[in-house]
C-alpha cells in the first residue's frame, strides 16, 4: 500500500520542477512561463527508499473562467480529499506573496496534513523567504531546491510519518536483466538499508572549549554524567547508551567528559591521534565548533578527518545563545563549508547551545537524517540508468584518442556508500571525471553529507 503526496500552491513555485524529480522524470514539462496548461499529473513518486503516489495540480489554474480564487480553492480542495498528506509549497525567492497567504489560510482549514516546503532555496538570496515563511502559520518550513535536489533528504524525513508500513522499506526494483556483454551483479541482493534496533554509535569532537562535554551533559542529563563511576578516571573509552524517540543512541567515547577533571588539559593542543582513534569507533560524528570561532583550520582538519574515514559528519555550532548578529554568522558558516568541504555537499549544520539545551532535538533529528542516507543502498537497475545518461551527456575525456570504457556500476556496501565501477582501462579515467561522477550522483540519488565512494575495477 502506498501513500499519496499531492503538490499545491500558487502558479510557478516548482511543483511540477518537484513533481518530475520525485517521479524520476526529465525535467521536460517545467516552463517559465506562469500556469502552463497541463492535466493534472499522478505517478509512482520515489525518493529516499519510501514511495508513494505523487500527484501535481499545476496547470489547474489556468481554466479561464471563474476567479483565480475560487479555482484555486476547488482545485485544492479536490486534491487534497485524495491524499494523505499535502506539500504546500512556496517559492523563497520571491518571498510570502498575498497568494500564498490566501492559500495558506484554506489549507490551514482543511484534516490533510500539511508539511510547507520552501522551494528555490539554493544559494543565498532565498533566506529571507525562507525566515517569512513561518508567518503562514504552518510550522516550519522544509527548506528544498527542487531544481538542484537539495534538501530532500529532510523532505524524506518530514514525509516519514505518511509511509504505510510497508512502504518504508527500501524500495527495490527488479534488478534490470543483464544484457549483452554486461555482467552480471553478484551480491547484489538488497539488504536492509537501516536496522533500526541497533544503536546509532555517536562520537562527540571538537576543540578545546567548544563546548563537548556541555554538551553531553545536556544530552544525558547531568546527573548520569558526572556521578558516572567512569568520569575522569579513565583514558580508555567509555560509552553510554541512551534513547531518543524510538531510536537507541552509544556515545562510543566521551574525551570531554575525562577532560572535566583536569581543567589545566583545556590549553592542550589537539590531539589528533585521539580523535582519530574516537572517529573510527563511529557511525555519526559529531563536530562541535564555537560560534565565536567559526569553522577555523583545525575545526576543517576534522571535518576531513570524518569524511576520509568514511564516517557521515553533522556539525554543531554551538553557544549560538550568544551570538548577536546571526544572520553574518550563519553566512560565515556557508562560505567556510563552501571553501574548506565543498566536495562534499549538503553536510548537515545545526545551531545550538549545549548551555541552554536549546535546539539538541534538531540536532538528533540531524543525525539520523544523516545516518539515513550513510545507510543508503541504490539498486544496480537505478545506477545503470543513471551512468547511461551520463555517457550520453558527458561521457569521460579522450586519452590519447581513446575513450575509456565505462561498463557497468554496482554498489558494493554501505555505511558509507560505496559504488564499483567497471570500467575497461581504471588507471585511464581521470580524477576529475571520478570527482565529476560522484558529483553527479550525489546529486541524482540524493545523498547529501556523507562521503560516496567509487571503487574502478577492470571488466571487459
Ligand atoms: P509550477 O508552476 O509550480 O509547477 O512551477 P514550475 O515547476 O513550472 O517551476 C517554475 C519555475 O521555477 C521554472 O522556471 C523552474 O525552473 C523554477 N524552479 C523550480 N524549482 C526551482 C528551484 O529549486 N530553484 C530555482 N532557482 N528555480 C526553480
Ligand atoms: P569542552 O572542552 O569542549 O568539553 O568544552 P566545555 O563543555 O567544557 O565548555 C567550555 C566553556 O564553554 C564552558 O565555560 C561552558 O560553560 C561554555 N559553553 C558550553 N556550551 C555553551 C553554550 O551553548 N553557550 C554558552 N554561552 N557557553 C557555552
Amino acid at each position: 500500500m502506498s501513500f499519496t503526496v499531492v503538490l499545491v500552491g500558487r502558479p510557478n513555485v516548482g511543483k511540477s520542477t518537484l513533481f518530475n524529480r520525485l517521479a524520476g522524470k526529465k525535467l521536460a514539462l517545467v516552463d517559465d512561463t506562469p500556469g502552463v496548461t497541463r492535466d493534472w499529473r499522478s505517478a509512482p513518486g520515489h525518493v529516499g527508499g519510501l514511495s508513494f503516489t505523487v500527484v501535481d495540480t499545476a496547470g489547474l489554474e489556468d481554466v479561464t473562467d471563474d476567479s483565480l480564487e475560487a479555482r484555486m480553492r476547488r482545485q485544492t480542495e479536490q486534491a487534497l480529499q485524495r491524499a494523505d498528506v499535502a506539500l504546500f509549497l512556496i517559492d523563497a525567492r520571491a518571498g510570502v506573496t498575498p497568494l500564498d497567504r490566501h492559500f495558506a489560510a484554506i489549507l490551514r482549514k482543511m484534516k490533510t496534513p500539511v508539511l510547507l516546503v520552501a522551494n528555490k532555496t539554493e544559494g543565498k538570496a532565498s533566506k529571507s523567504g525562507l525566515y517569512e515563511s513561518f508567518e503562514l502559520g504552518l510550522g516550519e518550513p522544509i527548506p528544498l531546491s527542487a531544481e538542484h535536489g537539495e534538501g530532500m533528504a529532510d523532505l524524506v524525513q518530514a514525509l516519514m510519518p505518511f509511509a504505510k508500513e510497508d512502504t518504508a522499506a527500501p524500495t527495490d526494483e527488479p534488478v534490470e536483466e543483464a544484457t549483452g556483454d554486461r555482467p552480471i551483479a553478484i551480491g547484489d541482493q538488497p539488504e536492509p538499508a537501516e536496522d533500526l534496533s541497533k544503536p546509532i554509535q555517536i562520537a562527540i569532537v571538537g576543540r578545546p572549549n567548544v563546548g563537548k562535554s556541555t554538551l553531553l551533559n545536556s544530552l544525558l542529563g547531568e546527573e548520569r554524567v558526572l556521578t558516572g563511576p567512569e568520569a575522569g578516571m579513565t583514558r580508555d573509552a567509555i560509552s553510554v547508551d541512551w534513547q531518543w524517540r524510538d531510536r537507541r543512541f552509544k556515545l562510543v567515547d566521551t574525551a570531554g567528559m575525562r577532560r572535566r577533571a583536569r581543567v589545566d588539559e583545556k590549553v592542550e593542543k589537539l590531539a589528533v591521534a585521539d580523535t582519530l582513534r574516537v572517529i573510527r569507533m563511529a557511525n555519526v560524528v559529531v563536530l562541535v565548533v564555537d560560534a565565536e570561532a567559526i569553522l577555523d583550520k583545525q575545526d576543517l582538519t576534522i571535518a576531513r578527518m570524518v569524511i576520509e574515514e568514511g564516517r557521515s559528519l553533522v556539525i554543531a555550532i554551538n553557544k549560538w545563545d550568544i551570538v548577536d548578529d546571526r544572520a553574518m554568522a550563519l553566512r560565515q558558516v556557508e562560505d567556510k563549508l563552501e571553501a574548506g568541504l565543498g566536495y562534499i555537499k549538503g553536510v548537515k549544520v545545526v545551531t545550538i547551545s549545549a548551555l541552554k539545551g536549546q535546539k539538541l532535538d534538531t540536532l538528533l533529528d540531524g543525525i539520523l537524517a544523516t545516518y539515513a542516507v550513510w545507510n543508503r543502498r541504490i539498486t544496480t537497475a537505478q545506477l545503470n540508468r543513471w551512468i547511461g545518461g551520463v555517457l550520453d551527456h558527458h561521457p569521460p575525456p579522450l586519452i590519447e584518442g581513446r575513450r575509456v570504457k565505462i561498463r557497468y556500476v554496482t554498489q558494493v556496501k554501505t555505511r558509507p556508500p560505496t559504488f564499483a565501477l567497471f570500467v575497461n582501462k581504471p588507471l585511464d579515467l581521470p580524477e576529475s571525471y571520478q570527482r565529476y561522477l560522484i558529483a553527479d550522483m550525489r546529486n541524482t540519488f540524493d545523498l547529501p553529507g556523507v562521503p560516496l565512494r567509487l571503487l574502478l575495477r577492470k571488466g571487459k
